[in-house]
C-alpha cells in the first residue's frame, strides 16, 4: 500500500471548480492529484444545478451584468472580482464548454441559444440545458478528467487537515522561515482506513458549500464546511462567512435533502401564492417574483408566520407551459411525491442553499497561505458581496478553477517546485494509540445538534441572544469533539464531524461579530 505520494498539484474536491482547475493544470503539462470524498466525481452540488450558468445574450454587456451583481450582493462585493467575472467569465463559458467540450445548451428554433432569466438579472443571459445544467457540465468534464493522462483520480479520499511548514515540518530550519508554505493534505483513505501523505507543490481546495450545517438544505452530503475548517486551522484567512443564502424555493416534504425549485420557474411567469392562493411578493418588493433571493426568503417566512402555515405555494400550473419537457427535474421529482405540478401548486419553503464567503482569493485563486488555492463555492472571490445573485455560481466555479489551473501551470514551469529536504521532513500522520472507539449515537446526535443550532440559531433570522448561545453551545461541542478526535482512530465519521463542527463555529462567530444587517446575513435585533 502507498500511504506517501507527490505530485505537481493536489486538487481536493471534484465538482465543477476541481476539474476545472484539475484539467487546467493537467493541460498544461502537470501532473495532478484529484480527491473526492464520494465514490464518484459528481457527487457534490454541481452536479444538482438546475437553472444555468450566466453568459451573455445580445442585449447584454459586461458593465449591466456587474450591476445586476453588484446591486443583488448590496455593494458588498469585490469590484475587481465582479469586473473579472463579467468580462472574461462569458468567454471562458464560450471556449472549454461551448468550443472544447461541444455541450448541447437549449437553443431556439433560429438555432440561436435559448437563455433563461432568473432573479435580480435584467436581461436574459443563462445558459441552461432544461433543468439538469449542472449534471449534463459535469458529465462533459468528467469525461474529459477521466481521459487525460496527466490526472489521477482518487475516490472515496477525504482530506483531514492541511499540511504547512510551519506546523509539519520536522526540521527547525523551516519553521523559522517567515513564509509559511502549503505543501499538500493528511488524507484518510476511507477503504483502507488508512492516512495517506499527500505531498504537493500546489494545493486546491474546491470542497463546496456548507448547506448540510443547517436542518433543512438543498445540498449534498459533502457540503459541511471542510475547507473552511482546513483553512483555518491553517491560519489562511476566511471572509464573509456569515453570508449564508437560503433559497426560497425548496420543496416542502420530509426528505433529507430538499429538492430544488429551481428559480427560473419564476423567471418564466410562477408566482408564489399563499395557502388562500392569493400572490403575495408585490406586497413585499416591487420587483415582485423576481426580487433578489434574500428578499424573496424573508418574504415568504413573513407571509408563513402571517397565515400561520408551515410553507407556501409555487403557483406554476396557472403560469408556465411545457413543464414536462423545459423542467423535467421538478416536474418529475414532485410526480414521484405525488405533486402534479401542471395540476396542483407546489408546496415551498426556504432552505439553506448557498456558501457566499470563504477561503479568502484573489483573482488567480491564491490564498493568504503560499502555494494554497482555493474555487468554486468554498472560496470567497469577492463575486458574491453580501448576496449571491443567481447562476453566477457556475460560472465563478468554471472561471476560477480556470484561473487556479492556468496560474498553477505558470509556476510549475518556472520551477518554483518544493525542495526535497522540506517535503522529506514532513511525517506520516500518526495515529493515536487510543482504543476509543467511536460510537455512532454520539455522532448522530452531535450532528442533530449541529444541524437544529445553525437553523434555529444561525439561520435566516438572526439575533444577538439566538447567536450567543449558538456560540457557546458549538464552543463546547467543538471542544468535546477535538477532545474525541485526538484520542479516538480516525473515520470518515469523525473527520467530517470535526470539519463540521469547526465551520459551524466560524460561521457563528462571524455572524455575532457582524452586527450589521446586510443581504443574506440578517439581524432582527
Ligand atoms: C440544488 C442546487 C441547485 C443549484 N443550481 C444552480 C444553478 O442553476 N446555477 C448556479 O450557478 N449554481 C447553482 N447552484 C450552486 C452550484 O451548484 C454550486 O455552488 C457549485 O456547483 C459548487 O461547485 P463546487 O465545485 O465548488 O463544489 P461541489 O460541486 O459541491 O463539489 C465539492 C466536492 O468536494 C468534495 N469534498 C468535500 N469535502 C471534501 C474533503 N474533506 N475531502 C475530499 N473531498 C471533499 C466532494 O466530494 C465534491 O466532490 C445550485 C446548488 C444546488 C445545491
Amino acid at each position: 500500500m502507498v500511504y506517501r505520494m507527490h505530485a505537481n498539484a493536489l486538487v481536493v474536491g471534484s465538482g465543477l471548480a476541481g476539474l476545472t482547475a484539475a484539467l487546467t493544470i493537467a493541460d498544461a503539462g502537470q501532473e495532478v492529484i484529484l480527491l473526492t470524498s464520494g465514490e464518484d466525481l459528481n457527487d457534490g452540488n454541481s452536479a444538482l444545478a438546475q437553472g444555468g450558468i450566466v453568459f451573455r445574450s445580445p442585449d447584454d454587456s459586461p458593465q449591466l451584468l456587474e450591476r445586476d451583481i453588484l446591486t443583488c450582493g448590496w455593494r458588498h462585493n469585490s469590484v475587481r472580482a465582479v469586473k473579472y467575472l463579467a468580462r472574461r467569465g462569458p468567454q471562458v463559458v464560450q471556449e472549454l464548454l461551448i468550443d472544447r467540450l461541444n455541450l448541447p445548451f437549449d437553443r431556439k428554433e433560429d438555432g440561436q441559444f435559448h437563455l433563461g432569466k432568473e432573479g435580480g438579472h435584467s436581461v436574459a443571459r443563462i445558459l441552461h440545458m432544461a433543468d439538469r445544467t449542472g449534471r449534463a457540465i459535469m458529465e462533459g468534464l468528467m469525461a474529459a478528467v477521466k481521459a487525460h493522462p496527466g490526472i489521477k483520480v482518487l475516490t472515496r479520499r477525504t482530506a483531514v487537515d492541511l499540511l504547512t511548514s510551519h506546523h509539519h515540518a520536522t526540521l527547525l530550519e523551516f519553521k523559522y522561515q517567515l513564509l509559511n508554505q502549503c505543501l499538500g493534505a493528511y488524507v484518510l483513505n476511507e477503504v483502507s482506513g488508512q492516512v495517506e501523505t499527500i505531498l504537493a507543490d500546489f494545493t486546491v481546495l474546491a470542497t463546496g458549500g456548507c448547506g448540510r450545517l443547517f436542518l433543512h438544505t438543498s445540498n449534498t452530503r459533502s457540503s459541511i464546511g471542510s475547507a473552511l475548517a482546513m483553512a483555518s486551522r491553517a491560519f489562511a484567512k476566511v471572509m464573509n462567512v456569515e453570508y449564508v443564502q437560503f433559497h426560497p424555493t425548496t420543496l416542502f416534504h420530509r426528505a433529507e435533502r430538499r429538492l430544488l425549485v429551481t428559480e427560473a420557474l419564476r423567471g418564466e411567469g410562477a408566482r408564489l401564492v399563499n395557502a388562500s392562493g392569493e400572490p403575495f411578493m408585490q406586497r413585499y418588493d416591487p420587483r415582485a417574483d423576481l426580487a433578489p433571493r434574500d428578499i424573496v426568503t424573508r418574504a415568504i417566512l413573513a407571509e408563513m408566520l402571517k397565515t400561520d402555515e408551515d410553507c407556501v405555494y409555487l403557483d406554476v400550473a396557472n403560469y408556465v407551459k411545457d413543464l414536462e419537457t423545459h423542467f423535467p427535474t421538478v416536474y418529475k421529482g414532485c410526480l414521484q411525491l405525488g405533486i402534479d405540478i401542471t395540476k396542483q401548486p407546489i408546496p415551498v419553503v426556504p432552505a439553506a442553499h448557498y456558501f457566499c464567503g470563504g477561503v479568502l482569493t484573489d483573482n488567480a485563486g491564491r490564498t493568504t497561505l503560499e502555494r494554497l488555492y482555493a474555487a468554486g463555492e468554498c472560496a470567497c472571490t469577492g463575486i458574491h458581496g453580501a448576496n449571491r445573485l443567481a447562476s453566477t455560481s457556475l460560472l465563478e466555479c468554471l472561471l476560477w478553477g480556470h484561473s487556479v489551473g492556468l496560474d498553477i501551470g505558470k509556476r510549475t514551469k518556472g520551477r518554483t517546485v518544493i525542495g526535497r529536504r522540506l517535503l522529506d521532513s514532513i511525517p506520516d500522520w500518526v495515529s493515536p494509540g487510543s482504543n476509543r472507539n467511536e460510537d455512532p449515537a454520539l455522532i448522530a446526535q452531535d450532528w442533530a445538534t449541529i444541524r437544529n443550532t445553525m437553523w434555529n440559531y444561525v439561520g435566516i433570522n438572526r439575533s444577538s441572544s439566538r447567536l450567543k448561545r449558538a456560540f457557546e453551545d458549538l464552543r463546547e461541542l467543538n471542544k468535546h469533539i477535538h477532545d474525541f478526535y485526538r484520542e479516538t482512530p480516525l473515520s470518515k465519521a469523525i473527520v467530517d464531524l470535526f470539519h463540521g463542527c469547526q465551520a459551524s463555529y466560524t460561521i457563528t462567530i462571524a455572524a455575532m461579530q457582524n452586527r450589521r444587517s446586510l443581504g443574506c446575513h440578517y439581524r432582527v435585533d
